[in-house]
């Protein structure tokens, strides 16, 4: 995958001033922006969706020729690119994804110029959640034709509108593979999820945005904030307390009924259960690090998961992809207005004086809130009404079960060809040892027993992750024998989990805890070239 540089003449914004609704005036209070509330964006090029009145949904196909088209429509301002070509498999001929970015320019990078946010949107993960893709389509016009136009002076937004192509021509929520995309981001055995955490490592967004469709409830927009223990505190904070706010103050205005994701909805479809009653209706928002949110949160990302209510059928497509897109143009308007504080929150490296006191969680489990024992809620009655409901006992709260120092750096032998590439594929930047190395290190006997530093000597050739790089919490997560959802923990897959990595039973684990300040030892940095793929590069 490569980035160029945006080149040509930007379109004067005032050109084009067209209405997105009611975030026209959102955004003039925001900012000052411009936009006009009564001419109609669909004059200019509207979506299939919108031309068929959403009485129809945008075919998954169309992505790359909608998209180049408008592209053609709009100038420099965006660029498309393909993304991954997907197998159709039972579903017909290959599927092309494309990606849009709407005022990217990569030459500035990571720290860029110190002004624009960089934003990563998702659509449609899930294959039967087709809002997420229309809402990407809206966005990508609107930014580029529309009267988003402005919000790219403060924020650079790059859209894969349709993860799942495939899944959508099927009509369902899993991959080609018959696995769900969204609980692959620790395994990343879905090449499209592949394909997202390289476009990650390259552009290294400050906000993800992951559009998604839930079950018919009387809260017609969710948004989830990261949930893992391991993602920075301050991160949860600033989503829910300086981005939420303005949000669902914008979402009020619209009379659309919020709430944030702390439990599954109470759709009839997932009454399956036999247990409690509670627990059928309930379960709550995942704390595993495989799905979206909290991945890209662990990498140094802030990413939220955008929901919006959904009979999964055509007659409120309408609706439900005006809220969704109600909702993602808020985040926007309020990142692009606060761009300086998502900077400083956001890919923070561990502070030296910090580190050493930083503990990050191995496992970690739902726990009661003891000022909150009961949780209030809404959910339909059988005459489709709202009615109240009430669940005692509720777990809102991530309590840590076990916990461990972050260390310097974590050794890893030679022959550990697979972890260093599955580290690799998530950005994390790891090195070789190109001599024989004696240090003191501490040792897994088994995943659940560390045991007190010896001095070892580590072959040349071994690997060298260190803690101090930004990705430092993911690669916490994802390399520490002990995690509960890393590459080699007493890993408990989610249904619909890819994540088959194995673990180190009853023998001591090939990775080493070093602490202390490393060395100067003679090292390459680590590439994926040099590695032999451990599976085949075939789709799944
Ligand atoms: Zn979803």
């Amino acid at each position: 995958m490569t980035f160029r540089p945006l080149s040509g003449p930007m379109l004067l914004a005032a050109s084009l001033v067209i209405s997105v609704g009611s975030s026209a005036s959102v955004a003039r209070a925001q900012n000052g922006y411009s936009g006009s509330a009564s001419s109609s964006v669909s004059s200019v090029k509207q979506t299939p969706a919108e031309a068929a009145e959403y009485l129809a949904y945008t075919p998954p196909d169309t992505a790359l020729v909608w998209l180049t088209e408008l592209a053609m429509l709009a100038g420099s301002v965006v660029r498309v690119d393909p993304f991954l070509t997907q197998p159709g498999g039972t579903t017909g001929s290959p599927v092309v994804i494309p990606m849009a970015t709407l005022g990217y320019d990569p030459s500035r990078g990571i720290e860029g110029d110190g002004e624009r946010v960089r934003v990563l949107v998702i659509g449609s993960q899930h294959g039967d959640e087709r809002t997420g893709y229309e809402v990407a389509l809206r966005l990508a016009r609107d930014l580029s034709l529309g009267d988003l136009r402005p919000l790219l002076d403060d924020i650079e937004v790059t859209i894969v509108p349709v993860l799942n192509p495939v899944g959508m021509r099927a009509g369902t929520r899993f991959n080609g593979s018959g696995f769900d995309p969204n609980r692959d981001h620790v395994s990343l055995e879905a090449p499209a999820n592949r394909v997202l955490w390289e476009l990650h490592e390259a552009i290294e967004p400050h906000v993800v945005l992951d559009l998604h469709e839930m079950g018919p409830t009387p809260y017609e927009a969710q948004v989830g904030l990261p949930t893992h223990p391991n993602v920075d505190p301050r991160l949860i904070e600033f989503a829910r307390f300086r981005l939420l706010p303005y949000v669902v103050q914008a979402l009020t205005r619209a009379n659309v009924r919020f709430h944030e994701y702390v439990a599954e909805n109470p759709d009839p479809v997932y009454r399956t259960g036999t247990e409690d009653p509670e627990e059928i209706f309930f379960s709550y928002a995942p704390i595993t690090a495989n799905n979206a949110r909290n991945a890209f949160s662990l990498a140094g990302s802030l990413a939220l998961l955008l929901e919006t209510a959904s009979s999964h059928e055509i007659g409120d497509l309408s609706r439900r992809t005006d809220r969704l897109y109600l909702t993602a143009v808020s985040f926007l308007e309020v990142i692009a207005g606060i761009s300086s504080e998502v900077r400083a929150v956001t890919w923070q490296s561990p502070d030296d004086a910090q580190a050493e006191r930083t503990f990050l969680a191995l496992r970690a489990d739902n726990a009661v809130d003891p000022d909150r024992p009961s949780l209030r809620w809404l959910r339909w009655s059988d005459r489709g009404r709202a009615a109240r409901y009430t669940v005692d006992q509720w777990r809102p709260l991530v309590e840590v079960l076990s916990d461990l120092p972050l260390p310097a750096a974590w050794l890893i032998l030679p022959e550990e060809t697979e972890l260093i590439a599955h580290l690799l594929r998530h950005g994390i930047r790891v090195e070789r040892l190109l001599e024989p190395v004696r240090l003191p290190v501490s040792a897994y006997a088994t995943p659940d027993s560390l045991e007190p530093a010896t001095v070892r000597t580590l072959p040349a050739g071994s690997w060298l992750a260190r803690s101090d790089q930004a990705r430092w919490r993911l690669l916490f997560t994802l390399i520490e024998p002990g995690a509960s959802d890393g590459w080699s923990g007493s890993i408990s897959p989610e249904p619909g989990s890819s994540n088959t990595a194995p673990a180190y039973p009853g023998r001591e684990t090939p990775i080493y805890r070093f602490d202390g300040l490393v060395p100067m030892l003679p090292v390459v940095a680590a590439s994926a070239d040099e590695l032999v793929e451990p599976r085949p590069a075939g789709e799944r």
